[in-house]
């Protein structure tokens, strides 16, 4: 199979015959081989039954219906595990990206091997002051974090190569981040293309505000975990010896100091209370280091590791 297009969805009843049709036309003026995923993510609107119809139609339609809704990253999991074509496009359901761009997205990794092209969505058709500003921070910031050179993460709008999406594990709310989640599981080769973008047809955005606030949170947690979660002991031993030797510093100065001049209290000494709290902060630490590594000993995937190719086996 050529495609696999995976499109998670909510409340989307009205753009499901539209997107339908747009990318069907798509794949068979090219020929495609291709399955579209359908992953209904709690809807309350009818669009399952639109999908029931639009699969009774075609049977290159399939659909995954979730009990209730569980976040687009559990959509796109969901999709990746079905999946079986050897490019895998994930899209909104929104009409905001088009079906147009498939091709060259496909092509880029079938002729040119890429791994995963991501959208950018270098036009953009929503609300300036709640979306793009705050998404060009976030990509700033990204970028550095992850050294990855994309100008824009989230677009939902991306193409993978069959074997990125098997290999990848898209929880909570990373699907922000599926770029850095490929290039840690080894795929190196990371592009970009310009896609149309366009505003939103029917229905409401289905993030509001707290978008940011867990944005922010999960690229914390994603750079935290990429670079230590099978080691925590380097970061929190690190942090809490300094902190530990700090204050062992500071209370061996002041001890001196007393001993030399024995006419003052040490509870009036700015650093008596800077080195108490440093040597707690340090204690702190190292233990949650421990407790890291006890926790990391014991998960089941702490062997884990993506064999590439084996010799002689
Ligand atoms: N979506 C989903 N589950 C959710 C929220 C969103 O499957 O909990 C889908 C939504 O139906 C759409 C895509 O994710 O197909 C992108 O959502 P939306 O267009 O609301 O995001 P925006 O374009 O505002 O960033
Ligand atoms: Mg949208």
């Amino acid at each position: 199979m050529d495609l696999s297009i995976a499109i998670p969805l909510i409340d989307e009843a009205e753009s499901l015959p539209e997107l339908t049709e747009w990318i069907v036309r798509v794949m068979n003026e090219h020929h495609f081989t291709y399955e579209i995923i359908f992953v209904d993510d709690g809807s309350t609107d009818n669009s399952w039954e639109i999908i029931e119809s639009l699969r009774a139609a075609n049977p290159n339609i399939k659909g995954i219906k979730f009990q209730r809704n569980y976040g687009k990253s559990a959509g796109l999991f969901e999709a990746f595990r079905a999946a079986s074509g050897d490019v895998v496009i994930t899209m909104d359901a929104d009409l905001q990206d088009s079906p147009d761009e498939i091709p060259e997205l496909r092509r880029l990794i079938i002729e040119e091997g890429y791994d995963l092209v991501s959208g950018w969505k270098k036009k953009r058709y929503d609300n300036t002051l709640t979306k793009n500003i705050p998404s060009k921070f976030f990509n700033a910031v990204t970028r550095r974090v992850s050294g990855i050179k994309l100008h824009d993460f989230n677009c939902g709008l991306k193409a993978y190569r069959l074997k990125v999406v098997k290999s990848i594990e898209v929880y909570g709310e990373m699907h922000r981040y599926i770029p850095v989640l490929a290039k840690w599981a080894g795929y190196k080769k990371i592009g970009e293309k310009v896609v149309e973008h366009r505003a939103r047809k029917y229905g409401t955005s289905k993030f509001g505000w707290r978008r940011f606030v867990n944005g922010f949170l999960d690229l914390l947690s994603i750079t935290f975990v990429g670079k230590f979660s099978k080691r925590p002991m380097h970061f929190f031993g690190l942090w809490g010896s300094l902190f530990f030797l700090a204050g062992l510093g500071i209370s061996i100065y002041l001890i001196i100091s007393k001993i030399m001049d024995s006419h003052f209290a040490l509870t009036n000494r700015p650093g008596f209370y800077l080195a108490l709290t440093s040597i707690i902060i340090g204690m702190q630490l190292f233990l949650a280091g421990f407790i890291g590594e006890l926790i990391s000993r014991n998960s089941s995937n702490r062997n884990s590791y993506l064999v590439e190719t084996k010799l002689g086996f």
